[in-house]
């Protein structure tokens, strides 16, 4: 019993054949019921106006003569039919009675009609006085019909359980035909593992649901691999970047090891260089972690925050620190709903770009401005410019134009800043000519926010 309970809770094909043969069982059993319990409606109600018939076909054959014999036989025999007793008392009497009654004996009933058991039989009897002491007495034996109910239950029930079975067996047939690709998929699915992301499910049949689950589920396996391979590729390039300054360090000990502690000259420079790649390491590791930050998508403190302030700030930043590069800036009141600190850095890391990829005597311009219900700004560079391929990468993590320079960051800066303005609601554009210039657009939902549908989409 616990294993049938075990297969039919494993099995949902199982379970919805047993459902639903319970409910057609359950429709034919009641549909059963009434059609009996019309029959044996119908079939009393026919008798019933048999027996009354006959009373009143006595009363009138007596009625219309004028010296009625009682005891001819045909009075009683009138009804013509074999299921019906006919009995006729004078005085109390019996005086007449049909010859069908063999050993029975009907006790005096005058009454309408009603059911009494004879001999074990049920039998439908009325009787009538109709004067001049003249009693009828009619029955009607109800074993016709009963044998009729009793073929037509037991046809009932054997259909019943004919249909049943059928539904049972051709029910589980087609339910475990159309849950075939369930166990295929449930399959490919066990069979699936970090290394087997580029397997897909095979999409074929009637586009039903499972068909539906598959195709998500290849979409969902999709979204996986590529998240794992940027993943694998994130961890190779953050582990190559910290090698690189790992292994000058490493080289600059060895050296020191051997002659530095006497060469006062090797000693600094090694001192130098220790240095540098010790800032490098540091400045990654912090990137790495505010990425990370970033992308656990933090509690963000938002503040109403005026961008010309913010510009300002660090527009005169910027012309402290670059030398051979004018910067300039122009804003107006804008308002927008931001975390101060984190739009700081994502609108620095741009301004820095604009500098550290420009040319001598370069020139960058940051500049403010409303485009329906975001506020813009725009960091636009007369620099190096970018190649119109590589501009769809240019967000990625650790994305290099020029991975051989030197001067080159880590290529963390824009991907920070995107997530930082997505996390604000806004978005980065980037246009830009090869040789010519950039020019980045931050764009910031206008505080007050606007109602969702409203122009609020970028
Ligand atoms: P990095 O730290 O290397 O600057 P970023 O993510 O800020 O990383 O930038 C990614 C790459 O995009 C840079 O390596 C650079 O090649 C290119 N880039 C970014 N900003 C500019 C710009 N204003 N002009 C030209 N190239 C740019």
């Amino acid at each position: 019993m616990k294993r049938f309970r075990d297969y039919i809770d494993g099995s949902i094909g199982l379970r919805l054949t047993l459902y639903y043969c319970a409910i057609l069982l359950t429709t034919l059993v009641l549909c059963g019921f009434v059609v009996i319990f019309g029959m044996n409606f119908a079939l009393t109600k026919e008798a019933n106006s048999k027996i009354r018939v006959a009373i009143l076909n006595v009363q009138n054959t007596l009625q219309n003569e004028e010296n009625p014999n009682l005891s001819d036989p045909e009075l009683v025999d009138q009804a013509g039919s074999l299921e019906l007793w006919i009995q006729v008392y004078k005085n109390g009497e019996i005086i007449n009675k049909s010859p069908n009654f063999g050993n029975i004996k009907i006790p005096y009933y005058d009454g309408p009609v009603k059911p009494i058991l004879i001999n074990g039989q049920e039998v439908l009897v009325s009787g009538k006085d109709i004067g001049d002491g003249v009693f009828v007495e009619v029955a009607h034996p109800l074993k016709r019909e009963k044998h009729f109910l009793a073929v037509l239950s037991g046809l009932l029930i054997f259909l019943m359980m004919g249909a049943t079975l059928f539904a049972m067996v051709s029910g589980y047939i087609s339910v475990t035909n159309t849950l075939g690709p369930l166990a295929i998929l449930t399959r490919k699915v066990k069979e699936i593992n970090t290394g087997k992301l580029d397997e897909r499910i095979p999409l074929s049949g009637p586009k039903d649901e499972l068909y539906l689950l598959a195709q998500a589920f290849n979409e969902m396996l999709e979204r996986l691999e590529k998240g794992f391979k940027s993943q694998q590729e994130f961890v190779a390039a953050a582990s190559h970047d910290l090698r690189t300054p790992l292994a000058v360090i490493k080289s600059y000990n060895d050296l020191l090891k051997r002659w530095g502690k006497d060469d006062k000259k090797i000693l600094e420079e090694s001192i130098q260089t220790i240095s540098g790649a010790t800032q490098r390491m540091e400045r990654l590791v912090n990137d790495l972690l505010f990425l990370a930050r970033v992308e656990s998508k933090p509690r963000i403190n938002f503040v109403k925050l005026n961008i010309k302030e913010l510009i300002e700030e660090i527009g005169k930043e910027a012309q402290a620190l670059s030398q051979n590069i004018s910067v300039t800036f122009n804003s107006c009141d804008l308002f927008v709903n931001a975390d101060e600190d984190y739009l700081r850095r994502a609108l620095w890391a741009l301004v820095d770009n604009a500098i550290k990829y420009n040319k001598e005597n370069g020139e960058v311009k940051i500049i403010s401005r409303q485009e329906g219900n975001f506020a813009v700004i725009d960091i636009i560079d007369s620099g190096i410019g970018i190649k119109e391929d590589v501009l769809p990468r240019l967000f990625e993590k650790f994305y290099r134009v020029d991975s051989s320079r030197q001067s080159a960051g880590f290529g963390l800066g824009l991907a920070l800043s995107k997530e930082i303005i997505q996390l604000h609601g806004g978005d980065i554009r980037v246009t830009s000519r090869y040789k010519e210039g950039s020019k980045f657009s931050i764009y910031l939902p206008i505080y007050p926010p606007a109602i969702k549908g409203k122009n609020a989409t970028l």
